[in-house]
């Protein structure tokens, strides 16, 4: 790879759809002028929450760019917190931009802020919560490999991904409503029956039984 120059900049974040490895998007004026894209590195830290979601660049256009690029590339680039107002991620990362509109929308139609406690989940951490609940000291978690059911380490783990939840794709979310502001006491959607004639509107379910909370789109009601 080559060597960092001194126009390269990194713009966005980056989720690969097959591993859901988040990595940085650079990119880089030539001396010709031209402009060239390159996914970069592993993020530090790819469970980071909140704004360090951000597109760097305040230029729309940039922006626009890099994520056309990175998207042919196979990624899934994750969007400036400031295009979801109503929702604060609370644990995991920013998931599926069409659930993150709809979850914005109700919010805004519930005139709460929208607690996100766990959205995108990674390969690891499911894995971790995997291992939690088999040994008895967590809920119900999903598989976190496509190989190995007992006991096993993360070495093994990893190399038979994707885990089994859409925790892992982003295509849920365990949301609840803020009382009030963006932080303190808060209530699992399905708890409150405005909530869920929004949901119903806004095509959200609850698909997963016991859990008022694990939010996707679809029909499916089973909480
Ligand atoms: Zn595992
Ligand atoms: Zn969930």
């Amino acid at each position: 790879m080559a060597e960092k120059g001194k126009s390269d900049k990194w713009i966005c974040l980056a989720r690969d759809k097959k591993t859901n490895d988040v990595k940085r998007i650079w990119r880089r004026k030539k001396s010709d002028g031209t402009i060239v894209y390159k996914v970069r590195q592993n993020n530090p830290n790819p469970d980071a929450t909140d704004g360090k979601w951000k597109c760097r660049f305040g230029k729309k256009s940039t922006a626009t760019e890099a994520k056309q690029w990175a998207e042919k590339q196979g990624y899934a680039v994750y969007q400036s917190k400031d295009a979801f107002p109503f929702l604060v991620l609370n644990g995991g990362a920013w998931g599926n931009d069409k659930l993150s509109k709809k979850m914005n929308k109700l919010g805004q139609k519930h005139k709460r802020y929208l607690r996100m406690g766990s959205y995108m989940r990674t390969q690891k951490s499911q894995h971790e919560l995997y291992l939690k609940y088999i040994r008895g000291t967590g809920n119900l978690a999903a598989y976190c490999n496509t190989k190995y059911r007992g006991e096993h380490s993360w070495e093994q783990c990893k190399k038979y991904p994707p885990c089994n939840s859409n925790h892992c794709g982003g295509n849920a979310s365990d949301a609840s409503y803020y009382h009030s502001g963006r932080s303190g006491n808060y209530t699992n959607l399905g708890y409150n029956d405005k909530v869920r004639k929004y949901m119903k509107e806004l095509g959200l379910c609850l698909p997963v039984s016991g859990e008022k909370w694990h939010t996707e789109i679809g029909t499916v009601w089973r909480s």
